[in-house]
């Protein structure tokens, strides 16, 4: 058996075009189910749907023999003992610092100002702002990032932006551009070993649909 790890929404409805490529077809839509545990059209493959921030490690300690997860996650929470064979070219977006359209950041950074930064990517935003040589104070929020600068909670935020329709929608503007995300196909390394004809399978029908759609 071949378990799958997927989160629900983008990057499941991504996935399943990729899937269909490698002749698998997921017989429920997570949409209407409360099943965790989703069958497909072949005996020998299934899926689990998790949380985003729990794919690498369901895939990294064998609850499921490979997953799909953003770059984010992979950079926010590590990927030890994951092999990464493929960006599947799904899930585009980036990951950008906003702030009020009202708060002068270039002069803040210019003056050496202490930032107030909200996120859920603590670990990408350290990292970002170390090495730009910014002070921050970063404060870790699980949703919701845009609420923060306009609550007072945070002067700025590092959070994942698609259209930007989200950041206009609350009256933020996208100041800087961190690094572009995609999702990754990711595999215990174990379970490569083990199960290697019907993972490797799979590996090549995603490489071959990838490259189809992204000549
Ligand atoms: P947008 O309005 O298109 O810029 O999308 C921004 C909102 O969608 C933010 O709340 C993001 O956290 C979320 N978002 C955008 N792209 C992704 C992605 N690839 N995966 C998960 N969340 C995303």
């Amino acid at each position: 058996m071949i378990t799958l790890a997927l989160s629900k929404g983008r990057i499941f409805d991504e996935t399943l075009p990729l899937l269909a490529a490698a002749g698998i077809e997921v017989l429920e839509d997570p949409e209407k189910s409360r099943k965790l545990i989703l069958a497909t059209n072949q005996a020998g493959v299934r899926v689990v749907l998790v949380r985003a921030s729990d794919v690498p490690t369901y895939v990294q300690y064998g609850g499921a023999d490979m997953g799909v997860t953003g770059k984010d996650t992979l950079m926010e929470s590590g990927s030890q003992g994951l092999y990464q064979p493929l960006d599947l070219q799904i899930a585009k977006c980036r990951v950008s610092v906003a702030v009020r359209a009202d708060f002068d950041y270039a002069s803040a950074v210019k003056q050496g100002s202490r930032l107030k930064v909200a996120t859920k990517y603590v670990a990408i935003a350290r990292e970002f702002f170390a090495a730009k040589g910014v002070h921050v104070d970063l404060i870790k929020l699980y949703g919701s990032m845009e609420l923060a600068p306009l609550t007072g909670l945070a002067d700025a935020i590092v959070d994942l932006v698609s259209t930007g329709n989200t950041l206009k929608a609350n009256h933020l503007v996208e100041v800087e551009h961190i690094i572009d995300i995609s999702s990754r196909l990711v595999v215990n390394q174990a379970a490569l070993k083990l199960k290697q004809e019907p993972i490797r399978a799979i590996i090549d029908a995603f490489a071959a649909a990838v490259q189809k759609r992204n000549p």
